[in-house]
């Protein structure tokens, strides 16, 4: 399966550049042979009088007879050739050149061996090249084979258990599969119920797609994965042909488990909307339920759907008989972090003193993927330090890195511009110190990363699986600070703080409509969809307001009291660019209470 990985359109670029590739190819072989041919040195024509007349020339140097046409080449290289019809005539001057003791060379009436040989691959590279742009163009239309990635059970790149950490619950969950996958049939008589459908929700990066890959390989059968995205098809009943196709294919490979990434894709509920992009897709969704539906209960084929949109599906997917068992994959906790860790710390040369524990601690919401992401930074950032192991240091960039966002160097702001972004940084940092519930201020930097021109970053202490009130509204009053600070020393406002609005808000609509925060008690909007009245919405828009505008009341009482240790933090930063939470301490006369970090 040499183009299995492509996608539609990288497969109709490639088949462009093939057929430009091999019709280049045929142009060269038709300019070389050619010239190749045309380069002879120039034969000069002449009748058998002439050439007759040339045998007693003491300058030739051999001849050479080629059915009716013989040819004299002289010492100087040049040749003469005339046509020859009568054999006695050619003896003539055939036995003149005997008779001087000169080749006489015989070769039967036929082009040069090169020159048929060329005329043989132009046909065949022409063939090549027909044959080759129709199969492309069959295999695009009808998308071939080679459009699903299949992993065998033997594969170089398969999981197992052991390569996925902390999510225990879920491995237990697919235990009954990996059972069933193993002997259908021997299940099947001990009366167990076959799985068809898995549904699997939760966060990206959390391992979905590992755990699914694994259950294959402890079952020890083929792993089908195709993602949900590709049956968006621009041809209207491509997708289902798809669907149909990639069922074909399992039920020839089964038992085997057929994994579907981004089900939502593909899955969400039908009828939404009449234009065309819709319906197509409710149909490729109608040929996936029919197909799911058409297994026969012992066939062997276990289908697992991944998807962090588990409220957005159709229902009909969901019913008995198709992704009828969900396994929810959440963010792990403290010691399930530490658990990935220790599977990706594996191949690396850990220093003694760093801790696993340590990094577990303080990458609360981090997810498997990103923590795997940052032990490969820090193994990098250990590399580039010439370093034996990875260290704390290593460990603590990379943290930056991913939750800052890479710095983002040769951009530069002139020196106001520096200084607005200091003191909108030391805005947030103030009320970050000031209030009680919050999470302790980290780091601040006025180094732009990402598209912020500056970051102040709290970290939580521990994982926060509940959220109290104040904790809710101290994070606003935190994300208000720096515009407070450039209304009260700066006099102006910036296009910067919009961000930390748009957050703040946030957090403001969710207290009212979700928790129960405001003075409208205990109400839930639900889903946008849903119908509300606008007097509802009006008031929620209102109590939504008026928490925002006593945080921000709050945030700018904390940054007037606060006024010297900002400008104290703003020279710092002006000077360091970056400043960490000892350092931050200091400004603000904290005696180091040293927090775990
Ligand atoms: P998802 O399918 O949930 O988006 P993936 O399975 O693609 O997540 O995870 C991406 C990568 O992150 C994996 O290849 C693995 O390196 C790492 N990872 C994620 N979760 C875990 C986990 N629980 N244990 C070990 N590694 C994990
Ligand atoms: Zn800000």
């Amino acid at each position: 399966m040499p183009f299995s990985r492509l996608l539609p359109r990288t497969q109709k670029t490639s088949l462009l550049l093939v057929s430009i590739g091999a019709i280049s190819a045929l142009l060269a072989v038709v300019v070389v042979q050619t010239f190749y041919f045309s380069r002879q040195p120039v034969v000069q024509n002449v009748n058998y009088t002439e050439l007759h007349a040339l045998t007693t020339d003491a300058a030739v140097k051999s001849l050479s007879v080629e059915g009716e046409l013989m040819m004299i080449e002289k010492v100087d290289g040049t040749r003469v050739q005339a046509i020859v019809t009568n054999a006695v005539a050619q003896q003539e001057i055939i036995s003149v050149f005997e008779g001087k003791k000169l080749p006489v060379a015989f070769s039967p009436m036929q082009p040069g061996r090169l020159a048929s040989a060329l005329n043989w691959i132009i046909a065949l590279l022409s063939l090549g090249v027909i044959g080759f742009v129709g199969w492309r163009l069959y295999a695009s239309m009808s998308g071939g084979h080679g459009d699903f990635e299949l992993t065998d059970a033997s594969g170089a790149q398969t999981a197992t258990f052991n390569d996925v950490a902390g999510v225990d619950e879920a491995k237990n969950e697919l235990a009954e599969t990996i059972e069933f996958l193993r002997d259908p049939q021997r299940f099947g008589r001990l009366g167990g119920r076959a799985p068809r459908g898995i549904l699997m929700s939760g966060p990206p990066g959390t391992g979905k797609t590992l755990l699914a890959r694994a259950a294959a390989h402890e079952a020890n059968v083929p792993f089908l994965s195709v993602s949900g995205s590709s049956f968006q098809e621009k041809f209207a009943g491509l997708g289902a042909a798809r669907v149909r196709r990639l069922f074909t294919r399992a039920r020839k490979l089964a038992p085997c488990v057929v994994f579907i990434d981004e089900i939502d894709a593909l899955g969400r509920r039908r009828g939404r909307s009449g234009d065309s992009a819709s319906a197509d897709q409710d149909q490729t969704l109608n040929q996936l339920l029919i197909e799911m539906d058409g297994f026969k209960q012992l066939e062997g084929v276990v289908v697992i759907a991944s998807t962090n949109r588990p409220d957005i599906l159709d229902s009909a997917l969901t019913r008995p008989g198709r992704f009828d068992r969900e396994i929810t994959v959440n963010l792990a906790d403290a010691r399930g972090r530490e658990e990935i860790l220790r599977v990706h710390a594996r191949k690396l040369t850990l220093a003694p003193d760093l801790e696993l524990n340590w990094i577990a601690r303080g990458t609360p919401g981090f997810s498997g993927a990103d923590l795997a992401n940052l032990l490969n930074e820090a193994a990098i950032a250990a590399t580039r330090h010439n370093a034996d192991s990875v260290c704390r240091e290593h460990v603590e960039y990379a943290r930056d890195k991913i939750l800052m966002g890479a710095e983002r160097h040769g951009f530069m702001m002139d020196e106001e511009e520096r200084y607005a972004t200091a003191v909108h940084e030391a805005g947030h940092v103030a009320v970050g110190v000031d209030v009680k519930h919050g999470d302790p201020i980290h780091k601040v930097s006025i180094l732009p990363r990402g598209r912020a021109l500056g970051v102040t970053q709290s970290l939580p202490e521990r994982d926060r699986l509940m959220k109290k009130r104040e904790y809710l509204e101290d994070q606003i009053a935190l994300l208000l600070g720096g515009r407070a600070a450039e209304q009260i020393l700066l006099e102006t406002m910036t296009a910067g703080a919009s961000n930390d609005i748009e957050r703040a808000v946030e957090i403001a609509r969710k207290m009212v409509s979700e928790f129960g925060m405001s003075p409208l008690g205990p109400i839930h909007l639900g889903k946008p969809e849903d119908p509300h009245s606008q007097s509802l919405l009006d008031r929620v828009e209102h109590a939504t307001n008026d928490i925002i505008n006593a945080q921000m009341a709050r945030a700018c009482e904390i940054v007037e009291a606060r006024r010297d240790e900002i400008m104290q933090l703003t020279a710092g930063l002006m000077e360091r660019d970056t400043l960490d939470s000892d350092e931050i301490q200091e400004c603000f006369g904290i005696k180091s209470a040293s927090r775990a970090a």
